[in-house]
């Protein structure tokens, strides 16, 4: 890629968003970043690219209607109850924690976020602005208002910060280096026995997934069981 284009584009935003240098880093995260030699500026490549129309709430709640649906609920506070509940259990949360961390704890990436309400229509022309110098602390400010081309008067904002993870924050991404994988693999092992208990997502599966991939796995898993 030459020094330049990666000292200006990619060192200063990857070692923030780690809060590692790049040389600790395992290879398999640079090579997430497309590289191609033309004016296109997507970060993907897919030929159709967007959001849902309303959000994806409003896709969730058209996928959930007519279907009995409890939220704000910790599996763990009382997990005999929905063990008993039913035959099957799709569990999305940390992988480590539905083994009550028995061989140990995996580790994560976290980021809070700055909020602002803005007296402008618009502040940035985009949805979203990557700051990739190590100087600037936050990775991103994101204008709500742009995924859905908004004509409010006023605009949101937000910083987005990359921050240590600690127990009891939201996990955010998979540290998957050398130790880390080695203990999701112990884990893994006994999710791939449990009968009634089906594994999905990026927590249960400590692993990066984008919107796309993430359902196109809860698919194949859903033929999967049916097949069965
Ligand atoms: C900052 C950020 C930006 C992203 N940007 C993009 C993007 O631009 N494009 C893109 O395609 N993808 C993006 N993604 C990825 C996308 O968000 C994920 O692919 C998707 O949310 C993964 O779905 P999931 O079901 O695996 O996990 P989640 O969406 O995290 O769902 C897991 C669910 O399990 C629940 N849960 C966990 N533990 C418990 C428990 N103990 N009890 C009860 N419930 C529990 C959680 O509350 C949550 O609702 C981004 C992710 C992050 C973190």
């Amino acid at each position: 890629m030459g020094k330049d284009i990666y000292e200006t584009l990619i060192k200063g935003y990857t070692e923030k968003q780690w809060g590692r240098q790049c040389a600790e880093l395992p290879a398999f995260i640079i090579k997430r970043l497309p590289v191609r030699f033309t004016f296109d500026n997507n970060y993907f490549k897919d030929r159709y690219q967007g959001v849902p129309v309303g959000g994806y709430n409003k896709l969730s709640a058209a996928l959930l209607k007519d279907i009995e649906t409890k939220t704000s609920c910790d599996f763990f506070a009382d997990r005999p109850y929905w063990e008993n509940l039913s035959d099957k259990i799709v569990y999305t949360g940390e992988i480590d924690r539905y083994y009550d961390y028995k061989f140990g704890k995996l580790e994560y990436r976290s980021l809070r976020w700055e909020t602002e309400i803005l007296d402008c229509a618009n502040y940035q022309g985009s949805a979203l602005v990557n700051y990739t110098e190590a100087a600037v602390p936050y990775t991103r400010i994101i204008e709500y208002k742009h995924f859905e081309f908004g004509a409010q008067p006023q605009t949101v904002i937000s910083r987005e910060y990359p921050a240590e993870w600690r127990e009891g924050a939201e996990p955010f991404y998979p540290i998957n280096d050398a130790k880390n994988t080695a203990l999701y693999n112990k884990y893994a092992e006994l999710a791939r026995k449990e009968k009634r208990v089906i594994f999905g997502g990026r927590l249960a599966e400590y692993k990066y997934y984008d919107m796309d991939r993430v359902i196109e796995r809860a698919l194949e898993n859903v033929k999967c069981q049916i097949t069965k």
